[in-house]
């Protein structure tokens, strides 16, 4: 298939990885809009990965479609400002969004916040894949990460 999902990625295999990956950052975003496009994506009949922030009876849909891979969209934005919504450390702000998509095996958080730490916490709770570093020649839009990075 053409379009593949972030969890299906595998080094070893160029030919997982010579696709297009749609993926989507929910970023709390209203039902009325997730659906809006949710119905598009599906509309299309193509792959797509889907970055969670939060809880909706929507994910239960994205769950129902084989297309649809669901990874965390964990925000460590808070911790660092001192303030502990998602909880008190990294892994516990792991733990937080990994209980909203618990078979979650790919994940991108928000504004990079990314360290050997965190990636080596996430491996140990599962996650496979990791989705912040954006790869210019690679990289179609990229929801702001591109220009950040010029
Ligand atoms: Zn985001």
């Amino acid at each position: 298939m053409f379009f593949g999902n972030i969890g299906e990625i595998d080094l070893e295999n160029p030919s997982s990885y010579q696709k297009i990956f749609l993926t989507f950052d929910i970023d709390w975003a209203s039902d009325e809009v997730l659906e809006y496009c949710i119905d598009i994506i599906e509309k299309a009949n193509v792959k797509a990965t889907w970055f969670v922030t939060h809880e909706t009876p929507l994910l239960e849909r994205l769950r129902a479609n084989p297309n649809f891979e669901l990874g965390i969209h964990p925000n460590f934005n808070p911790l660092l400002e001192g303030d502990f919504t998602y909880g008190k450390n990294y892994k516990e702000v792991l733990k937080h969004f990994l209980n909203i998509v618990p078979e979650a095996k790919s994940m991108r958080s928000h504004c990079l916040g990314i360290s050997s730490r965190i990636l080596q916490e996430a491996k140990n709770l599962g996650i496979t894949h990791e989705s912040n570093i954006c790869i210019p020649a690679m990289a179609a839009g990229g929801g702001g990460y591109f220009e950040a990075l010029y």
